[in-house]
């Protein structure tokens, strides 16, 4: 399917796209299946995918990276997104945890943590979420105390991807519970310390493969210099990391809706009905004319989201009207799609079905699309700058 031509790769990147599409096809997407019965990626596609650089591409190798840019790990999330392998969670350990070590954590930490991490020896989570508070961020219970040279964390996290596997987990806790969002921090957790243990590996509607966690914290003692930045400074941490958060939402979705599109043509191409192929009927061609061209919208404001943030320059309100547009086109093009294969689009071994339940949690992870509207209005009503 020819979309708009994309102006952001360089040679490198599109050499790169084939190696990282050679390794989904081969590594991946003939396993995906019996992962999503698994309920989990084996912790040896981690280490395979360290080894051919697919892990925090766009670490320095100062920092034990393989020193490329943030393209590299977005062409790892649209090849993953292109064969439907919702399972392996590269791009949260990638590009969602690694920047908050590097660009928050203490020298030492970072040589201990961060290598490991492109090698795919430790795998990361973050866990914001708790049973009793989601999007309202400020009011997690979760604490860390100062006990002389360590910080002793209590508290509970749910819906954690990568939980299960997780060896290692930026936690954001309550450092002074009375100061709500001013008094938030985030420590890394090693998997491996007392008092830390995990509750089920969750069952969710999709996204079968993926291991989302409850995580508990009985007394956890980390070391000081596991905190990241200063202390009670963890949330502006966390609203300044999560429009990269939100733009990696943006990416997987245009993928997916894509790979979801065609499949679809080479569906309605093939299945006929009264004597002809479903891709003759005019409600057909109509309804893939006008997915097509959302699509091309999509494509060219993703790639200029892109962009912009490679520039320095997508902030949190453009980062979240990105989210909730992707993702809001990925339930369309899902739902579209999976009218056209008929009954067979309600049948798991079709990609399109896979891909209609998997595509639902976009609109709430990572920010609901209510809160991106929020933070949306806020920046176009309250923003004296934005008048
Ligand atoms: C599969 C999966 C993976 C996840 N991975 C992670 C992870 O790795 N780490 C992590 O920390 N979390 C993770 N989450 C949690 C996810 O980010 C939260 O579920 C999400 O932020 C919503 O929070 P909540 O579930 O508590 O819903 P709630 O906050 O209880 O929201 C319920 C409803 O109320 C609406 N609402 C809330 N506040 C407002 C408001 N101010 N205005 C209007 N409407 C509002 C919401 O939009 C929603 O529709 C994951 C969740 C899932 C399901």
């Amino acid at each position: 399917m020819d979309l708009l031509p994309r102006t952001l790769f360089r040679p490198e990147h599109d050499a790169f796209r084939e190696q990282v599409r050679r390794f989904c096809e081969k590594e991946i997407a003939p396993h995906h299946a019996a992962w999503e019965e698994a309920h989990a990626v084996p912790r040896a596609l981690w280490q395979q995918a360290g080894r051919q650089g697919l892990l925090c591409c766009w670490l320095p190798e100062e920092l034990g990276g393989p020193g490329g840019d943030l393209l590299f790990d977005f062409i790892v999330a649209e090849e993953l997104a292109r064969i439907g392998a919702t399972g392996p969670g590269f791009a949260l350990h990638s590009v969602i945890v690694a920047p908050y070590i590097a660009h928050h954590g203490t020298a030492s930490l970072k040589a201990r943590v961060l290598p490991a991490m492109a090698r795919g020896e430790a795998i990361a989570a973050i866990a914001m979420t708790e049973p009793g508070t989601g999007s309202d961020l400020a009011a997690i219970r979760t604490t860390a105390r100062r006990d002389g040279g360590e910080w002793v964390i209590d508290g509970q996290k749910t819906f954690i991807t990568n939980g299960h596997n997780a060896d290692l987990v930026v936690v954001a806790c309550k450092t002074d519970p009375d100061k709500g969002s001013h008094g938030v921090s985030l420590l890394v957790v090693p998997a491996d310390r007392a008092g830390f243990s995990r509750g089920r590996n969750l069952r969710k509607i999709g996204q079968h493969a993926q291991d989302t966690a409850e995580l508990f914290f009985d007394g956890v003692r980390v070391p000081a210099d596991h905190l990241l930045g200063e202390e009670n400074r963890g949330f502006r941490y966390l609203m300044q990391e999560l429009a990269q958060e939100r733009l990696l939402v943006s990416v997987g979705c245009q993928a997916r809706a894509e790979a979801a599109y065609a499949a679809t043509v080479a569906y309605v191409r093939d299945r006929k009905a009264f004597r002809q192929r479903i891709a003759d009927f005019q409600n057909t061609r109509f309804q893939l004319a006008g997915l097509f061209a959302q699509l091309q919208a999509g494509r060219s404001y993703c790639d200029r989201l892109l962009e912009l943030h490679l520039a320095g320059q997508l902030d949190a309100v453009g980062a979240s009207a990105g989210k909730l547009w992707h993702s809001e086109l990925l339930g369309r093009v899902a739902d579209e799609c999976l009218q056209l294969h008929g009954g067979y689009g309600y049948m798991q071994e079709y990609p399109i079905a896979r891909a209609f339940v998997d595509a639902r949690i976009e609109r709430i992870y990572a920010g609901t699309s209510e809160i991106m509207k929020e933070i949306i209005a806020r920046g176009v009503l309250d923003d004296p700058q934005r008048r």
